[in-house]
């Protein structure tokens, strides 16, 4: 059965990039309502707005969260709508949202980025099992990759094929030696993204810091939301919360990027050296041909299997690090 939270659940921080400081209300939704963003200041703008949300700014104001809304980034995940209105940055909430199997709701956020809060998705989850997670009486639809489908850009790849459940093998290969090439192989089932992935915060090197700035961008970042490495050293104090963390970061990244498929996928995930566009690519690659796919209602053994079903508070990294 498809999952919306109980209550609202309100989150405050800066954007990674922006360095804005946002407000951002997770609210409840109604079964087949999917997750949604809501632009309230760009609602606020609308004076006199009407009920369809155009007012006079003529901008719509809600942007799906679907692949098809994904525009061009290199560093993040962004959606945006018809009217150019967007939101950056989705990829660690839409990961927590999956791994809760959270599958309705309505995010309202005053700003257009998507608070860091401490780099990871551990927050988000920690507050939605705090609210609760709702059974509503709607099966869940999920994608079923039927063919392998891959996508390259240079060394990078990205593949999707079938299995019955979505499993998400990962690789990166770096030059700095403290990072290095690290694989990981996990099935998203019983928690395993809460367990495994949640509390795994994005990194960069520092060479890319002094890039990005220069960009304008990471304006956000801060050694308490990444974790940076220089050459064969962590340089983020407290070091880091697995050995592995990258290859962990990334394959969070890819659960909150393969969320944007409309629905739960049945399919192996396979990414080398992969990033946020490559992943859009490979969905654009899955819908472009219907042989590819097929939207399937779970039953209860497809459904147990789903990320998220039956997650709980003792899945937390945090809780278990206490209890240890
Ligand atoms: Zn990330």
């Amino acid at each position: 059965m498809q999952n919306t939270l109980n209550t609202a659940v309100s989150f405050t921080g800066v954007g990674l990039h922006t360095g804005q400081s946002v407000r951002m209300v997770v609210h409840p939704a109604p079964a087949d309502h999917g997750i949604w963003f809501r632009r309230i200041d760009i609602l606020a703008e609308n004076t006199g707005a009407d009920n369809n949300g155009a007012g006079n700014n003529g901008l719509r104001a809600d942007i799906p969260a679907i692949w098809s809304a994904v525009t061009p980034s290199r560093l993040c995940t962004v959606v945006e709508n018809a009217d150019g209105v967007s939101v950056s940055t989705i990829e660690h909430l839409t990961a927590a949202l999956a791994g809760c199997a959270i599958h309705n709701a309505l995010i309202e956020i005053d700003g257009g980025e998507v608070p860091i809060l401490d780099g990871s998705a551990e927050p988000f989850v920690q507050a939605f099992l705090a609210a609760g997670i709702r059974e509503q009486a709607v099966e869940i639809r999920a994608v079923r990759v039927l063919k392998t489908v891959e996508v390259r850009e240079g060394e990078a790849v990205a593949r999707l094929e079938p299995a019955d459940m979505l499993e998400i093998d990962f690789r990166i290969e770096f030059e700095e030696p403290a990072i290095g090439t690290q694989e990981r192989h996990l099935r998203m089932s019983n928690g395993a993204f809460v367990r495994e992935l949640s509390d795994s915060r994005t990194f960069c090197r520092q060479a890319d810091v002094d890039a990005m700035r220069e960009r304008g961008l990471a304006l956000g970042g801060t050694l308490d939301n990444a974790v940076v490495f220089d050459g064969d050293r962590v340089v983020s104090p407290g070091g880091l919360r697995h050995e592995d963390e990258p290859v962990r970061h990334k394959m969070l990244d890819a659960v909150g990027d393969l969320s944007l498929a409309g629905g739960p996928i049945l399919g192996l995930y396979t990414g080398i050296r992969a990033g946020h566009a490559l992943t859009n690519r490979l969905l654009r690659a899955l819908f472009a041909d219907p042989a590819n796919f097929r939207i399937e209602e779970c039953s209860s053994r497809i459904g147990g299997k789903l990320p998220g079903i039956g997650v709980h508070r003792g899945d937390l990294p945090s809780v278990r690090r206490r209890a240890a």
